[in-house]
């Protein structure tokens, strides 16, 4: 009973079992068979029925034949035959088979040998799976590859393909030829084989991108090396290669030969390169314009300028914050014409205020056809020399100790505000204050003390003015003070009496307590003066008179100042101070030998160039240094110096000629003439017999004796001796005969008339004769015409000075004169 049992439930079992497999079988897309030994079906699913157009039942039972071809028959029973003696299944054969209307099918299928439960033999099962469409579409494909190869053939730029491993699977003769491999060589070859390794993972991601984003890549340069090592650089595209179904399988893309292009490229970068670095010795900036004169570019050498460039790109110069001294008119019609230019100095102010300068040069530049282009040119940073040109110019126009503008500055200052009031019709007043005592002070306290005097008083100058007003220091213990916009003198007299105010506030100096006072003269433009000169005269005259009326006071100019003794007084002042500032010159008129006909000797003519009065006249000075006995130390002065200068023309390479110098009657009176003469050649090394002293008539007429002595004295020397404007004095044939006189001047008050008055000529030739007798040398003065000179030659006169010839001339333009005369020249 229990063996009973067991076995239903064995057959149970089994047909369960069953039941499962053959609803596998018919879920199956594939198609499955069983086939006994002999080839006959046991069993097939859903899916076989399907492929071959058969219902089940025609099929089992059946043997195979039926649905094989006929050519493919034998080759199936041949591999039946082999699974059964090996008993090993064979899977992924393709055979055909004929479907029930007749037509062909190809399969690909596997055998497998179906064993009863003792192991033998009993037939064969398989699945086989319809790869009709497949097997045609693979054949579509090989013979559409092989035409797309001839394509390919046909393209001129290398293509490659690659897998996603970065293998070659596809390229043509082009990249052949660009990479230098035969086409077996480059196929299973990696990219990565072909170039530099920083090169490739630049490639890599490039690929991955493309891989990633299934856009393709254009422009790629791809760096490789042919078999033979060169570089080569090709440029190109990166596609991705999909599959049937959409699947990347790797990438292509068409390459095309930029070596040589980049080579030029780079041949290019570097010789601007090198141009860059050329003209970064010189320069800080390197620029180009367009035809409309726009930056288009502007490279620094180092960024100092705290502003982009970007600033400047698109935009012409004047549109920036660049600027030019003057505007920019000039420059933009440099510009505009096409024209170089070099070194124009430019500035903008950097953050804060800073100014920073440059020096720019540009040119033009053209196009192929001749038209102009732009410009490009460098800059250069010049704040530093700018800076040290300011200073410079500050230190010249600025007075050292109290950084008030200084005298030349004021000039300038002066004379803008003149010009400004004339075309104004405005008023100004102009203040020269001289502080009282302040020599004392100096001299007691040591001029330490003095500077910390003037540094205060300036400070508090200032503070007494308003800012458009202007102090400046003359020098020493002088101001000058301009007020400016005032409509009366009111305003002018508050001014003074603040300055005064501000001078006497006591100063602490070396511990005590000192106190100065001020003197102050008032001009007032235009009723006191329309000039600088006249101006700064007047006020000047005004000061002294504040002080002669007992100082701490100020005093306009008004005309009763305006009497001679003060003009006089103002000019002794400065005359006084003349040869310490070093306002003198010495200016020489040569001397024509009228039968020799050259140039034998100079006369030296003192010159007085006051920095306040200007130029003054020998005629209006030499009597006040005179009187005031002045003239002895000036009279040293120009025979000092003319001496010097005769040695310094000799050693310059110029003949020797004889220098005239003039003596007034107050040095012919010094008893230390003759040793103060005698010291100066000697110091000098001056020849004696080159040096000619001019005296006059009046000084041998009213002291006879003395002169005799002295001028025997003197002559001893060995210097020579000269009557300056002769025939204006008393002096008689006789008297002069008792000198040792060399040379008669006659005076030029006779030559100025020689051709209209017969005296004049009569007395001239008189002197000629006169000398001729003595046996002295006859010259003639102040000869202004070709008559004149005529005249004097005919008669015989020995030499002659005067404006015909030359004027009086400074030093160098007479050495100048001097050899052009020695070559004929002049
Ligand atoms: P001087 O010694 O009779 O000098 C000649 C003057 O005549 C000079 O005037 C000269 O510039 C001027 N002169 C020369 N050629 C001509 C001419 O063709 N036409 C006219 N109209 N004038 C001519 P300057 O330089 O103004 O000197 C004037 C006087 O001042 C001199 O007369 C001389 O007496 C005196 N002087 C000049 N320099 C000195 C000096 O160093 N010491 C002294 N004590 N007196 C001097
Ligand atoms: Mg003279
Ligand atoms: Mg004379």
């Amino acid at each position: 009973m229990s063996a009973l049992l067991s076995s239903i439930q064995a057959v149970d079992a089994l047909r369960a079992s069953e039941e499962r497999f053959r609803s596998i079988l018919e879920e199956l897309e594939d198609a499955y068979y069983e086939v006994d030994l002999a080839g006959n079906v046991l069993r097939c699913n859903g899916a076989f029925c399907r492929m071959l157009g058969y219902a089940e039942h025609e099929l089992v039972g059946r043997n195979n034949r039926m649905f094989q071809s006929k050519e493919a028959a034998a080759a199936v029973l041949a591999r039946f035959r082999q699974v059964y003696a090996s008993g090993i299944s064979m899977t992924g054969c393709d055979w055909e088979l004929l479907r029930k209307d007749g037509s062909p099918l190809l399969v690909e299928g596997s055998i497998h040998l179906v064993r009863d439960a003792s192991g033998e033999a009993i037939g064969f099962r398989g699945f086989q799976r319809d790869v009709t469409i497949q097997r045609e579409t693979e054949r579509a494909l090989r013979e559409s590859e092989a035409k797309y190869r001839g394509i390919l053939e046909t393209i001129e730029d290398p293509y490659y393909e690659v897998d996603l491993h970065g293998t070659l699977v596809l390229a043509n003769d082009a990249l052949c030829r660009m990479l230098g491999y035969e086409m077996h060589e480059l196929i299973g070859l990696s990219y990565e084989h072909l170039q530099a390794p920083e090169i490739s993972a630049r490639m890599q991601a490039h690929f991955a991108r493309v891989l990633q984003s299934g856009v393709a890549a254009q422009g790629v340069d791809w760096e490789m090396y042919r078999k033979d090592g060169t570089p080569v650089t090709g440029e190109g595209s990166v596609q991705l290669v999909r599959d049937l179904n959409g699947k990347p399988t790797g990438f292509r893309g068409i390459l095309r030969d930029v070596t040589k292009r980049r080579h030029v490229e780079q041949a290019l970068r570097e010789s601007e390169a090198r141009f860059r670095a050329l003209t970064n010795l010189s320069s800080d900036w390197y620029w180009e314009q367009d035809a409309q004169l726009r930056y288009t570019r502007m490279e620094s050498r180092h960024n100092r300028s705290g502003k982009a460039p970007n600033a400047f790109l698109g935009r012409a110069p004047w549109d920036t914050a660049l600027m030019i001294e003057g505007g920019w008119d000039e420059h933009r019609r440099t510009l505009l014409e096409h024209r170089p230019f070099r070194d124009v100095v430019m500035r903008r102010n950097l953050s804060g205020g800073k100014p920073y300068y440059i020096s720019v040069s540009g040119e033009p530049f053209f196009n192929a056809d001749g038209s102009f282009a732009g410009y490009r040119g460098v800059s250069r940073e010049i704040t530093d020399q700018k800076l040290a040109e300011e200073r410079i110019q500050h230190l010249a126009t600025h007075d050292v100790l109290t950084g008030l503008p200084n005298r030349a500055r004021f000039s300038q200052l002066l004379a803008e505000s003149i010009a400004q009031a004339r075309n104004a019709h405005a008023r100004f007043a102009v203040l020269f204050i001289d502080l009282d005592r302040f020599k004392h002070i100096n001299d007691t306290l040591g001029h330490e003390a003095g500077d910390r005097l003037l540094r205060e008083v300036t400070a508090r100058f200032r503070g007494a003015m308003r800012t458009t007003d202007v102090i400046a220091r003359l020098g020493g213990d002088e101001f000058v003070v301009l007020v400016r916009e005032l409509d009366d003198s009111a305003r002018a007299s508050a001014v003074a009496r603040k300055l005064l105010a501000a001078a006497t506030q006591p100063v602490m100096l070396a511990g005590r307590e000192c106190r100065v006072t001020a003197s102050i003269g008032i001009a007032m433009y235009p009723q006191d003066g329309e000039d600088e000169q006249t101006l700064m005269k007047n006020a000047d005259i005004a000061m002294y008179f504040a002080k002669e009326e007992g100082k701490d006071n100020f005093r306009f100019y008004t005309h009763e100042i305006k009497s001679q003794s003060l003009e006089r007084l103002l000019l002794e002042n400065h005359l006084r101070r003349a040869l310490e500032r070093d306002e003198f010159t010495l200016h020489y008129q040569p001397k024509l030998h009228l039968t020799q006909n050259r140039i034998c000797g100079v006369e030296a003519l003192l010159r007085w160039n006051n920095r306040e009065l200007g130029a003054v006249a020998p005629a209006d000075f030499i009597p006040i240094a005179e009187e005031t006995g002045m003239i002895i130390e000036i009279g040293k002065w120009v025979l000092q110096t003319a001496c010097a200068q005769n040695v310094a023309w000799q050693h310059s390479g110029l003949p020797a000629v004889s220098m005239a110098v003039n003596l007034s009657v107050r040095q012919f009176a010094d008893p230390h003439l003759r040793d103060d003469i005698a010291a100066i050649l000697a110091s000098t090394g001056m020849a004696p017999e080159l040096l000619e002293l001019e005296i006059t008539e009046g000084m041998m007429v009213n002291n006879p004796a003395h002169a005799s002595a002295l001028l025997a004295a003197v002559k001893q020397l060995g210097v020579r001796l000269a009557v300056d404007d002769f025939g204006t004095g008393y002096s008689s044939l006789g008297q002069l005969k008792n000198y040792p006189i060399d040379t008669l001047k006659i005076d030029q008050s006779f030559i100025r008339d020689l051709g209209a008055s017969n005296e004049d000529r009569a007395i001239t030739e008189a002197i000629i004769v006169m000398g001729k007798t003595l046996g002295l040398a006859v010259v003639a003065e102040g000869v202004e015409t070709q008559d004149q000179e005529d005249f004097l030659r005919a008669r015989g006169c020995d030499e002659l000075q005067g404006f015909h010839f030359a004027h009086p001339l400074g030093a160098a333009e007479f050495a100048d004169l001097f050899a052009r005369h020695l070559h004929g020249l002049a």
